[in-house]
């Protein structure tokens, strides 16, 4: 017998979810402009396509990012993952022992007990070859009924998981949940009372089996738990491409868009929709996102913010509100670009009403070649300190250098790319890019990090970017400047648009580690400061809250002096901590004098 009834409901399902699953990919395929499509038909047979495997395997199967934040987690979804994969795999290959079709029909591996009991093969036995995978296939079933077991502690409590926040579901999700949950007992269910009546089974099935047909009428149960097993795939992989399991998918083709799309993928429509369903919303992010974690927006953080996308619902709040500090993007175990996907959201709104008010043009400046360009920033022009202080480094390491931006009327275009304004920010981003290079200068020099992330992510300039830690830093050590000692007490505060992994970070930790003329600690903190220009949302309490949280991880007192380098920074925290608050610039300068 390789046919009855109960098949039909997982048959049904299964049909389905592959006919949405291959209109998606082809949709995706489809919207792809044509150079990027003739890359990626290039790319395919090289090794992108070796690597785009093993990062599936890895991330796919093997969870090795999330392994790496939360070893509990990673469990939990690699045992559903690569248990649930290799019970396919292991199954299939089982099923051929039995069948003699040459294509076998895709519910009979899935329910090959059902079909074939083999009662004279014993449980433990393992020297056999149908022996050999009854082991294996009913150690797979206990591998993902641990996950389980764990799936169920981590909904009664996040805690146990050293999580602060879990995700909450909607009723769909909560169906497809259901229905997971079910499939696997249900399957160990079946197998059992069909292994209780007609012999078979491996170690775990033929025991449990065993005990149950010996309290419970095994001959009228089996073949209910088979419907009810084949219903609960079924209903399950009909809602998949509806729900968060869609992330399943998604990922796969996150991975090779990623892997055969080229530089370019990143700034396509199909990369963003893929990335918005390959969140498993494991929820990894709540506790990053300080905007969800401090302040009063949590659906904010990117779990809830791409629920909410997926969902086609109107999001300008949860989409405005966003730091873009990118502490969920570093933290994300799919390694989805959240920054990215939110200003591409941005854009889809109609934010113009919201544009920040950017000055004009640069007028070209005169070639003059000189050895730097010094572009300070809008912001930076609102802290004389810090101007006054790099000016007086430039004056004092002889360096030649224009200041292209000395009358404070240039913007670099963020604030126009962040509102979803590309077209206009691009003109902008050409014209001062023109500005820049003109001077004939070998290094740009800025102070704004948000400055400097924007010249380097989108300007495509030939020359060295670099912010004024890294610079102060390069001149010490050229000895063209000298670092004071100091006895005072430091914290420091990284700004978050200075990229946490950049080298400007880098140098500003190296920079204020020499200030010290004792080798005691300086507490860090690389959380957001509440007050980045990335955020459009008008939340003036959630912004005291997050600086009042930043600061505390770092100091509560008021004699410690908090070390920035970001005007931004250093205006926000300066009006919330309770000590004072400088540039890296200045402090250096300061003893100078
Ligand atoms: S965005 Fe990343 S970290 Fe957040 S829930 Fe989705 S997959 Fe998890
Ligand atoms: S970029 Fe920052 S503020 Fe925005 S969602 Fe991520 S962690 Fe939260
Ligand atoms: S990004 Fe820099 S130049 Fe542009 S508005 Fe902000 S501080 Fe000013």
């Amino acid at each position: 017998m390789t046919f009855d009834l109960f098949v039909l409901p997982f048959s049904i399902g299964l049909v389905y979810l592959l006919i949405v699953v291959v209109e998606r990919f082809r949709h995706w395929y489809v919207m792809l402009p044509p150079a990027i499509k003739k890359e990626l038909r290039h790319r395919i047979l090289c090794r992108s396509t070796v690597n785009a495997i093993w990062e599936i395997i890895r991330e796919g199967l093997l969870h090795k990012r999330l392994w790496q934040q939360n070893r509990l987690l990673g469990y939990m979804h690699m045992s559903f993952a690569l248990g649930w994969f290799l019970l396919i795999v292991m199954g299939n290959l089982e099923s051929r022992l039995y069948s003699q079709l040459h294509v076998n029909p895709p519910y009979y591996p899935i329910f090959l007990k059902f079909f074939v009991h083999d009662s004279h093969v014993l449980p433990f036995e393992l020297t056999t070859i149908p022996g050999f995978f009854r082991f294996i296939m009913d150690f797979l079933l206990l591998f993902v009924l641990s996950g389980l077991v764990l799936a169920l502690f981590k909904r009664s409590g996040s805690r146990w998981f050293g999580l602060h926040h879990t995700t909450k579901h909607n009723a769909v999700d909560r169906i497809a949940l259901t229905s997971l949950w079910l499939i696997f007992p249900l399957r160990l269910l079946a197998e059992s009372f069909t292994a209780g009546c007609f012999g078979g089974g491996g170690f775990l099935t033929n025991s449990l089996g065993r005990v149950l047909s010996a309290a419970l009428p095994a001959e009228h149960l089996y073949y209910p738990f088979w419907w009810a097993y084949s219903f609960s795939l079924g209903v399950f992989f009909i809602l998949l491409p509806y729900t968060r399991y869609m992330h399943i998918p998604a990922e796969i083709a996150y991975i090779l868009l990623k892997h055969w799309g080229g530089p370019k993928i990143t700034q396509t429509q199909s990369y963003y929709e893929c990335g918005m369903q390959a969140c498993s919303r494991c929820g990894v992010c709540l506790d990053y996102c300080q905007v969800a974690c401090n302040g009063n927006s949590p659906s904010t953080a990117p779990a809830y913010f791409i629920r909410e996308l997926r969902a086609g619902r109107a999001v300008k709040d949860i989409t405005e509100n966003c730091l873009l500090c990118g502490r969920c993007q570093d933290a994300c175990p799919v390694g989805i670009g959240l920054v990215n996907l939110r200003l591409w959201a941005r854009k889809q709104l109609t934010l113009q009403d919201r544009l920040l008010n950017c000055p004009a043009y640069p007028a070209t400046a005169a070639r003059t070649s000189v050895e730097v360009v010094w572009f300070a920033g809008c912001m930076t022009h609102l802290t004389p300190n810090t101007i006054k202080s790099v000016k007086q480094i430039l004056q004092n390491s002889g360096i030649k250098y224009q200041w292209l931006d000395a009358d404070g009327s240039i913007c670099c275009g963020r604030p126009m790319l962040m509102t979803g304004r590309e077209q206009e920010a691009m003109q902008l981003i050409e014209s001062n890019r023109k500005a820049i290079l003109d001077t004939g200068a070998r290094i740009l020099l800025t102070n704004c990090p948000i400055c400097y992330k924007m010249f380097r992510d989108n300007y495509q300039l030939n020359i060295e970017i670099v912010h004024h830690a890294d610079f102060i830093l390069h001149l010490a050590k050229a000895d063209k400047i000298k670092l004071p000692s100091l006895d005072q007490k430091l914290a420091l505060h990284i700004p978050c648009e200075l990229d946490r992994k950049s080298e400007a970070a880098t140098a500003l930790k190296t920079l204020v580690g020499r200030l010290k003329n004792n080798a005691q600690e300086i507490p860090m903190s690389e959380l957001c400061c509440g007050g980045s220009l990335g955020s459009l949302g008008e939340y003036n309490s959630d912004t005291k809250q997050l600086c009042e949280a930043a600061s505390k991880s770092i100091t509560q007192d008021a004699d410690v002096t908090t070390i920035t380098a970001c005007p931004l920074c250093k205006k926000t925290i300066d009006r919330h901590s309770k000590g004072p608050t400088k540039d890296i610039a200045e402090i250096v300068m300061e003893t100078e004098k």
